[in-house]
């Protein structure tokens, strides 16, 4: 199935704000096998939304619009599809009893305007909007299906997953649905992943294998048409298998989630706290710990010893290690494994993982740029040094580094 999306906003075209609307549509529409060909945006005018729809009809089967469903009068994308149909716009009475309470409750005068905010077509589905008042609409006529959805995302984005979604899976009828399952890698680069894979990449018909690299992660989306998802699923297993099998020590999850967000899970089940020593990145990898809520109950806190004296003080690093000619220097196997064990012992976490190394862009201490240092100490196991070599900006090098700490942790905690 072919589609359109069309944004409406002035705001959009003056550039005020981003078309964010688009981007998650078109992700969810390629995720179920819906080829979105054209992306619009139009201002808040009926003539040339006229014309948008007009063009959209005439090369896409599904035409899905986003904006001017609020009360105010430039809000006009319902108004103006109703005509175009030949469509009365009627009262949702749900949707106006929800409106009615609303205002009640609040003690505030509902104005005539806002009852605009609960019409949809004569003849189409509305789309329940559980976090705002405007409803959507979802209708189909001589063969071309329309969706309007708000313009906000916080209620964009609930409507079209929970109510929109399931609504175009049901006029997909001629076609099997796409189910995907994402697969993600932590500890590998995206061209070494793909350089493992690319046989069965090069010969991928069904399922579909997609690898793509994003924020220090690489995922490999497998997609696959089937009736039911068991039977897509069971249609990837022997892919997976074959997967699994050259690359299967950077698999971190079968979901869509960071590889922080696993290490929070394990280590709250196992009732283990961790705690970070932190160089080059200055302060990246708490930042990422930090961004799960509630990782406090297994995130005790970071040190960011950027400078040796700070090594030394807050993290006990043997002087001889830092200063001198013959010392193996901040940037270095001895003085990453000594941060990890230092904070370990002061912070009496669990874990402790400690990185040293150079972001750039000038080398330091006569040691390349991307030369980094992982130390993993564990109050049960061996404490363990990785050294790894990045290339990319100085920000690709703090973020690569960061996630890598993440692995070598995930790794000693799955051991
Ligand atoms: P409202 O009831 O708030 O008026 P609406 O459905 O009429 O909602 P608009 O008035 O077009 O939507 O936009 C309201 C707000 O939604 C915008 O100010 C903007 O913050 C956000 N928004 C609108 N369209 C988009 C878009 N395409 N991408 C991201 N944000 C958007």
């Amino acid at each position: 199935m072919k589609a359109e999306l069309i944004a409406v906003g002035t705001e959009l075209l003056l550039g005020q704000i981003v078309n964010s609307n688009a981007q998650y549509l078109s992700r969810q529409c390629a995720a179920i096998g819906v080829d979105v060909y054209f992306q619009t945006v139009v201002g808040d005018n009926p003539d040339r939304l006229k014309q948008a729809l007009a063009i959209a009809e005439s090369r896409a089967e599904l035409i899905i619009c986003t904006g001017g469903l609020g009360p105010t009068l430039d809000d006009l994308t319902k108004d103006v599809l109703a005509e175009r149909l030949g469509r009365a716009l009627v009262v949702d009475q749900p949707a106006m009893d929800k409106m009615t309470k609303f205002f009640a409750e609040r003690n505030v005068v509902m104005v005539a305007s806002n009852t605009r905010q609960a019409m949809t077509l004569e003849g189409s589905v509305s789309l329940t909007n559980d976090t705002g008042l405007a409803i959507g609409t979802a209708v189909t006529q001589d063969g071309k299906s329309y969706i309007l959805l708000p313009g906000p995302p916080k209620e964009m984005i609930p409507m079209f997953r929970d109510y929109a979604l399931p609504w175009i899976r049901s006029i997909m009828t001629d076609e099997l649905p796409l189910f995907s399952k994402m697969l993600k890698f932590a500890g590998i680069g995206e061209s070494n992943l793909e350089h493992a894979l690319l046989d069965l990449i090069q010969e991928q018909t069904d399922p579909t294998i997609a690898p793509y690299a994003k924020e220090g992660e690489v995922t490999i989306r497998l997609t696959s048409r089937a009736a039911t998802e068991d039977e897509a699923f069971s249609k990837m297993e022997p892919v997976k298998a074959k997967i699994v099998s050259r690359v299967g020590e950077y698999l971190y999850a079968e979901e869509d989630v960071t590889i922080e967000e696993v290490i929070f899970r394990k280590l709250k089940d196992n009732k283990k706290t961790l705690a970070v020593a932190e160089s080059c990145t200055g302060g990246l990898l708490s930042d990422l710990l930090t961004a799960i809520p509630g990782s406090s109950t297994v995130f005790k806190g970071g040190v960011v010893s950027y400078s040796n004296e700070l090594k030394a003080a807050f993290l006990g690093v043997p002087a001889e290690l830092l200063e001198g000619v013959e010392a193996p220097g901040a940037v270095s196997s001895e003085t990453a494994l000594a941060m990890a064990q230092g904070l370990l012992e002061r912070a009496e976490t669990d874990y402790a993982v400690s990185i040293t190394g150079v972001a750039g862009p000038d080398p330091s201490e006569g040691k390349p740029v991307g030369l980094v240092y992982f130390g993993v100490a564990s109050m049960n196991a061996q404490a363990e040094v990785i050294e790894a070599r990045f290339n990319g900006s100085r920000e690709t090098i703090k973020l690569k580094a960061a996630k890598s700490a993440l692995y070598y942790l995930w790794k000693q905690l799955k051991a």
